[in-house]
Formats: C-alpha cells, structure tokens, sequence
C-alpha cells in the first residue's frame, strides 16, 4: 500500500507561490550546495567587471542602486553584490570623487528563505564612524540591504531606480510548466517523462515558447526600472546543442537518474503514473539563438556580450574515488534546487524516497556523472539603450 504523502500541497499552486530552492542550512540546503555555483560564477568575474566598466557614474549624491535577482539564500549572494560595490567604488575613487552610498535589494520568490539570507548578511559599517574605525571594520558591509519579493518576470521596482542588475542560475527556472505539457488531449502532454530532455518535439516547443514569453516579460520589466546608462548582468543555464530535447548538464540532472527514479517509484506502485507525468520540472536551459531572439525582439537593450560559457560540473566532492560521496553529491544537488517542488506534488516521506533511489542509481553511474555533467551558461551583458 502506498504511504499517504504528507504536506502534499494542491498541486495547481501556483508556481511563484510555492518554488523556493531548499532553505534552511542542513545537508540538502542550497546554503550547503551551492559551491559549484559559486566557483562558475567566480570564473566569470572578469566579464561582470567589463559589464560594470560600462555603467554610467552618476553624481556621488545619488545613491548607487544594485540588484541580485534570483538572489536564493546562500552566500553566493552576498559575495557577487560585494564585488559588485567593490568594483564600483574603485571606479569612483579612480575618477577621484568620493564614492556614494550604496543600496543592495535581494530579490526572489516570496518563498524564498530570506530569513536564512539575513543572517549571513555582514553587519552594516559604520557609516557616521571615524576613518580608522571603518579600515578596522573588516567583513562589514557598505551598503543598505534590502529583500524584494516578487517574480522577475514582473516589475519589482520604480521606473529608472536601479543602476545594475545582476542575476545567477535562475533565468532558465520558467514561470510555469506550460499548461499542453500537462494535457493529457495535447500533443505536448509530457507523457512518462518529468523533463524535457529526451522528450518529443511539441513538447519541447512548448517549453520554449515558455522560455521566450517569459524571458520577454524579464526584459520588458527591467528595461523600465534601469536607469539610463544602466546594465544589467545575466547568467542562466544553457545548452550548445541546437535541439531542445537535448539539455545538456540540465538534462542530466533531471533527465536520467532523476527521472529512473521517479520511473522507479511508479514501477514499486509507491505513485501512480499519471501523478508522474503530472510533475515536470519548470526549467529550460536554452541555446544562444533562442536567448538572442528574444533580446533583439525586446529591442530595449544593447548586447555587449552575449556568450555560451563553460561553467564545469555541479558536483563538488572532496573524494571523486569515493562513489558514495559523489551519488550523495548528485542527489543533494537535485535535491537543494527542486526538492520543494518534489515535496510539493508527493509529500515529504515519498520525496524521500524518491532522492534515496536517485542516490543510490547516481552512485552506481559515480565515474560516469564526473566525467559527464558539465553546465553551460548564457552570459548576457546588456545595456539600456538611450532613447
Ligand atoms: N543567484 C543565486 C541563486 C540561484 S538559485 C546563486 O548564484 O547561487 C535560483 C533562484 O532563482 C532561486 O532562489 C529561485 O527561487 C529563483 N527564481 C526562480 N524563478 C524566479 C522568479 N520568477 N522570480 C524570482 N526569482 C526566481
């Protein structure tokens, strides 16, 4: 007999409700995760710092405005705004003026663990404090910090009130599954399968009409708020290959151990299949054309840089011999970033055993998975151009 899920939420919630990546500091946090994002995110610095190069410097009196969008709850966060301010201080003082303050917003999903998110905040530095108190002020931030609810795919700010706008590993996460790939009278209707990789061609059609209707409402929205001179900064996962069924690093995550092990509690009678087929991860990692496309049709912004970039592996292990370490480092990874939806859709005791079946299928494939998963990203550096 199949366990009853508990703390199954109506599964038609609607998306921006209810994704969050896991909160929290345990084993399958995103806090505990979110390494391997760091180091991509680190080795794409040079091209932020070309992005902020190309920010127009306003009157020192006017505060400086920076957003992380899709800001989650890890340090990572916190470590790109403070780069960001860094740079952008050092760009004042090399024009010989006295930086301005600094406002930093946090912004994502209003189930987001902001709390967590505030805790690893720095207090804020002395702003009224002496000079030599200031230099002493080591780890303290300088800037004011606020968190901003509210889906990206949507205004979120006054009209030209920010200056930068940054963002990491969210924009391939869509606003919704679209509505065919859950219709069962559809030629889209995602049958057996719980992503698209590998998936029929309407299918994947649906997924990027989604991608490019939603990346078009980001880009309307943020093309109001960006001040003139302004620049935003985007990185999201993407694929080199030109055929969407095929996605790359994403479609490994969720296209085979993933999806065996859903496959797996189907065949045990713990879910039934159309309980699987109903759940599809919201996540379409897309090729450079389907990005540009929808930047040119916008029409709002400048590319200065748009490129596909070798990002490397999700999995950060310390032993890669050890093919335990490296299937748990699989499953917590799937786990930090869609383990909410899966607790969602089947509760919690069957959400566990289901990232129990994909750890142990993972650490069977160990060897595989290192020399396999590897993630792209589409980098854009935009800008508003003047009208
Ligand atoms: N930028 C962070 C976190 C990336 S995780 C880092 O570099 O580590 C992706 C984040 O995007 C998640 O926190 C998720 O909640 C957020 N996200 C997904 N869809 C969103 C939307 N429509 N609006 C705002 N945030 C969204």
């Amino acid at each position: 007999m199949a366990p009853k899920g508990d703390n199954v939420v109506v599964s038609n919630m609607k998306l921006e409700r209810l994704l969050s990546m896991k909160g929290g500091k345990g084993e399958s946090s995103y806090a505990n995760n979110s390494k391997a994002q760091a180091l991509h995110a680190r080795s794409m610095l040079h091209l932020l710092e070309e992005t902020l190069d190309g920010v127009q410097l306003n009157s020192p009196e006017v505060p400086f405005v920076v957003v992380d969008l899709g800001c989650s709850c890890g340090s990572n966060t916190i470590y790109i705004v403070d780069v960001i301010i860094k740079h952008i201080i050092k760009r004042y003082e090399g024009l010989g003026y006295e930086p301005p303050e600094f406002s930093a917003f946090f912004s994502d999903l209003p189930s987001n663990d902001f709390n967590t998110l505030f805790q690893l905040l720095p207090p804020l530095a002395n702003y009224g404090g002496s000079m030599e108190e200031c230099l002493a002020a080591n780890n303290h931030r300088s800037y004011f910090a606020a968190g901003v609810p509210g889906s990206f795919y949507r205004r979120l700010f006054p009209a030209r009130s920010i200056d930068v706008f940054h963002s990491a590993f969210s924009l391939h996460w869509l606003s919704q599954v679209p509505e065919s790939v859950l219709d069962k009278k559809s030629m889209a209707y995602n049958k057996g399968r719980v992503f698209i990789h590998g998936a029929d061609e309407s299918t994947a059609k649906a997924y990027r009409k989604q991608f490019q209707t939603d990346l078009a409402r980001f880009l309307r929205s943020r093309s109001q708020e960006v001040k003139r001179g302004g620049s935003m900064f985007l990185v999201c996962l993407g694929r080199t290959s030109v055929d969407p069924t095929d996605q790359g690093g994403a479609g490994l995550l969720f296209g085979t151990h993933f999806q065996d092990a859903w496959d797996d509690l189907v065949q045990e009678g713990l879910v039934n299949s159309d309980k699987r087929d109903n759940f599809n991860i919201p996540v379409y990692a897309p090729s450079l054309q389907d990005f540009k496309e929808v930047v040119e049709a916008d029409g709002s912004f400048a590319i200065n840089k748009l490129e596909v970039f070798k990002g490397g592996s999700p999995l950060v292990v310390s032993q890669p011999d050890d093919a335990a370490e490296v299937g748990r480092a699989l499953a917590n990874c799937c786990r930090s970033v869609s383990g909410v939806l899966v607790d969602a859709h089947i509760g919690d005791r069957l959400s566990e055993e289901l990232f129990s079946r994909v750890e142990c299928r993972a650490t069977s494939h160990a060897k595989d998975l290192l020399e396999q998963l590897q993630f792209f990203h589409i980098v854009a550096s935009l800008s508003l151009i003047h009208a």
